[in-house]
């Protein structure tokens, strides 16, 4: 039966008519407080689209969207956050992750709108009304981050314990130092843009932290077969992007690297990588020089069933990874633990074969289904100012090959040394060793049209050169080199005032007021190499497509316009090792799509 209460209750609400409100009428109006957490800002000009805020976000509130006028370049994925305030809990989680701080909450909480779509959209790109506000959360100041913004620090042999032979600086991460390392890892993956051979940079960090490098070296061949190499001497343009590096140390990718490989056992390799069993095709490819393009081109393709044979003119394997870059920065047994790997998957080099010289390029066409050339850039340029006829001025090229194939080395006892770049800081620094072995003392200067600001050199490579007791004055022209007779007295310069015109074209000028005179007894030019492409037979060249610099032209396979040859590396794209290994890789996708379709 029903009670009086329960007729009654429907009524009981009529009494809140007349009772006084316990709130505002509008609470809208209120201010908010200072730093409450209200609708996001971002400065779309600051923010990088590393995605970190979308990641870290629990409410998937966050999505990265293309955004008009802001495009894709290194460092950028030219996407941009966009909120969705249906999802948003207003933790400020995203804002506390920002790698470039770029993002903010404004104070601003109030917002009414009928069109539910209009509260998901991308701050910063769309115009709100809370842009300029001051006040509401940001980052909190002091160093405050939820990754570690310092770098692990990397051990180096002090100058006196290296400055006369030619053991490894480097001395590598030790396995708490990686894996702290790898903890600053946001995992944004805006690095692996960069790296031209678009290595999985964010995954072999991760099986760093997640203690598992055999899933490390796997990450790491999917791309790259020389990761010993690259773990040591790489270019490292990731880290140049690395967005933990906008507001603390990027990530120490390169070392990195070079743990995992460190740690891989080289008789485990095949086990690890699951490359006991390749199946042959029957098809055959010649490869035309053993640096980092032939030997990737020769790997990828050897994966793929391909039997490849690399014709190198030198006596051992390496190209300039060898016979260029000093055993102190990269060892010859890292180096040969990557070629070696590279030659248990059946690949054959054979030594001292020029092509061109010893086989025609024509007979290699003939005995091959397909061939890959690079061949690198190995002949020294001149500054062609008076006096470099003389004999005693070497190219750096020459000399540093020399070193490697023990020949007898010129090692004066004062050597200047005309170049700014890595290549002249190599040579300078294998010199200074040389002279201190020979001399116990250091005598060798190397002087660069660039000042101290725009050398080329890496700041790392300039540094340690003059810890080393080796001279570098930059800023000067080489005029002449002074001579009389057999003896070379020195290299006259002129103060070089700017080095490129306003279209970045080089065009150095000069203060002939300014000149300098640096004595030495040996000069050693180090301005750039060129290339020798006297293999391709002079008919041959004229129907091959060519660009004016004489170039050969290759398409996005790296295929030449001859069909059945594929070049990559410094005679195409250079500069560098993870550029040769890059095209090398592309070039044996390419070699496999020409040869399936054949
Ligand atoms: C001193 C020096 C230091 C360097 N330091 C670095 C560094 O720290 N990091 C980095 O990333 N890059 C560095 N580089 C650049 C890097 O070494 C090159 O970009 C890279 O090696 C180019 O690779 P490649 O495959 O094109 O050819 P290369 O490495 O030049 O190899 C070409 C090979 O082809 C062989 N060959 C040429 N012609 C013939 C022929 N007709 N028949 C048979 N064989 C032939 C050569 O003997 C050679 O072995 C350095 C270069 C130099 C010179
Ligand atoms: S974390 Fe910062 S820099 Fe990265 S996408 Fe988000 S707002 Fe942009
Ligand atoms: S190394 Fe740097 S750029 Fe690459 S994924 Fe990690 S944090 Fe991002």
């Amino acid at each position: 039966m029903a009670k009086l209460n329960d007729i009654l209750s429907p009524f009981t609400a009529w009494k809140h008519v007349v009772r006084e409100p316990v709130t505002i009428k509008d609470p809208l109006n209120r201010e908010a407080a200072d730093r409450y957490r209200g609708f996001h800002k971002n400065d779309i000009s600051e923010c990088i689209g590393c995605g970190t805020c979308e990641s870290i976000c629990q409410n998937a509130a966050i999505d990265l969207v293309p955004v008009e006028g802001v495009d894709t370049k290194d460092g950028d994925s030219g996407l941009r956050p966009r909120v969705d305030y249906g999802r948003c809990c207003w933790c400020g989680l995203c804002v506390d992750v920002c790698t470039t701080n770029s993002l903010s909450l404004s104070n601003e909480y109030t917002w009414v709108d009928e069109d539910p779509d209009s509260f998901r959209f991308v701050p910063g790109a769309e115009n709100k009304s809370w842009d300029n506000r001051e006040k509401g959360y940001k980052k909190p100041g002091n160093g405050y981050e939820l990754y570690n913004p310092k770098r692990e620090a990397m051990e180096e042999l002090e100058p006196e314990k290296r400055d006369q032979s030619f053991i490894e600086i480097v001395q590598g991460y030790s396995k708490e130092q990686a894996e702290q390392e790898a903890d600053r890892c946001v995992e944004c993956g805006i690095c692996v843009a960069t790296c031209p051979a678009h290595m999985g940079i964010p995954e072999y960090i991760k099986a760093i932290r997640n203690d598992d490098l055999n899933e490390g070296l796997r990450v790491l061949y999917d791309t790259n077969p020389l990761p010993e190499i690259c773990g040591r001497i790489c270019t490292h343009k990731c880290e140049t992007v690395c967005s933990v590096g906008h507001h603390g140390d990027p990530l120490s990718i390169r070392w990195l690297k070079r743990y995992i490989a460190d740690q891989n056992p080289a008789e485990e390799y095949k086990k690890i990588l699951n490359t006991e069993n390749l199946q042959p095709t029957g098809k055959k490819v010649a490869i035309i020089g053993s640096g980092p393009s032939g030997l990737s081109a020769a790997h990828y393709l050897a994966l793929m069933g391909y039997q490849c044979t690399i014709y190198e003119k030198l006596p051992a394997a390496g190209g300039m990874m060898r016979f260029g870059i000093p055993e102190y920065r990269l060892p010859y047994e890292q180096l040969d633990k990557d070629i070696n790997y590279i030659l248990s998957l059946g690949v054959e080099i054979k030594y001292n074969v020029t092509i061109g010289k010893d086989i025609t390029l024509e007979e290699l066409h003939n005995q091959y289904d397909a061939v890959f050339s690079g061949t690198g850039l190995h002949m020294g340029r001149s500054t062609r100012v008076p006096g470099t006829d003389h004999p005693k001025v070497y190219q750096a090229v020459d000399l540093l090959r020399d070193i490697v194939l023990g020949k007898e080395v010129p090692v004066e006892e004062n050597i200047v040394v005309i170049g700014g770049g890595n290549v002249a800081m190599d040579i300078t620094r294998s010199l200074a060793r040389l002279q201190k072995q020979k001399y116990g003392k250091v005598g060798v200067l190397a002087t660069s049209l660039e000042s101290e600001d725009i050398m080329p050199a890496d700041r790392e490579e300039v540094i340690e050169a003059r810890e080393e007791n080796a001279v570098i004055d930059p800023g000067w022209g080489p005029v002449e080199i002074e001579t009389e007779g057999d003896k070379l007295k020195g290299l006259h310069v002129v103060k070089c005032v700017s080095v490129f015109d306003e279209n970045r074209r080089f065009a150095p000028k000069f203060d002939e007021e300014q000149k300098k005179f640096f004595p030495a007894d040996m000069v050693v030019e180090s301005i750039g190499q060129g290339m020798d492409l006297s293999y391709l037979p002079e008919a041959f060249k004229e129907q091959l497509d060519m660009d004016q610099r004489g170039r050969i032209l290759v398409n996005d396979d790296f295929q030449t316009s001859a069909g059945w040859l594929f070049a990559g590396g410094d005679i195409i794209q250079g500069p560098d090792v993870i550029h040769g290994i890059a095209n090398g890789h592309k070039a044996a996708m390419g070699i496999d799509k020409y040869l399936s379709e054949k």
